[in-house]
C-alpha cells in the first residue's frame, strides 16, 4: 500500500464533504408518522410495499429530487439535520435556506 496523503486544510474540499443522512440512517427511506398516516397515499414519495416515504432530509424535498442516503456536512462538520426556513420568491416561487449547511432549493407551487 502506498501512502495517501490529502491536505485536510482545504477549505474548498471541505465544504464539499458528505455524510451518512441522520434522519434515515443512509436508507433514504423513512417511516410514516402516525400524523400523516391518514394522507399518505395521496404525498409524493410514497411507497406502499415497504410503507414509508422517501427522506426529506437528504432529496426528496428537492423539486424532481430523490433521496441520496447522503446529506452535506453543517458548519459544525456533521451530517446536516437541515433546519429549512422559507421565503417567497416570486409568485408562485418559494426558496427554502437551510441555516445549518447553506443547502437552497425552490418549490415551484404552480397555478
Ligand atoms: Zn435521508
Ligand atoms: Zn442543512
Amino acid at each position: 500500500m502506498g501512502e495517501l496523503r490529502y491536505n485536510k486544510d482545504t477549505k474548498k474540499e471541505r465544504t464539499m464533504e458528505h455524510g451518512t443522512c441522520p434522519v434515515c440512517n443512509g436508507t433514504t427511506r423513512v417511516p410514516v408518522p402516525e400524523s400523516m398516516e391518514r394522507y399518505k397515499t395521496v404525498i409524493a414519495g410514497y411507497d406502499k410495499e415497504t410503507d414509508t416515504f422517501g427522506c426529506t432530509n437528504c432529496g426528496a424535498q428537492y423539486m424532481y429530487g430523490s433521496p441520496k442516503g447522503t446529506v452535506r456536512l453543517n458548519k459544525d462538520g456533521q451530517p446536516c439535520k437541515h433546519k429549512y426556513t422559507s421565503q417567497t420568491v416570486g409568485r408562485c416561487l418559494t426558496e427554502y435556506t437551510c441555516s445549518e449547511c447553506g443547502d437552497r432549493y425552490q418549490i415551484d407551487s404552480g397555478d
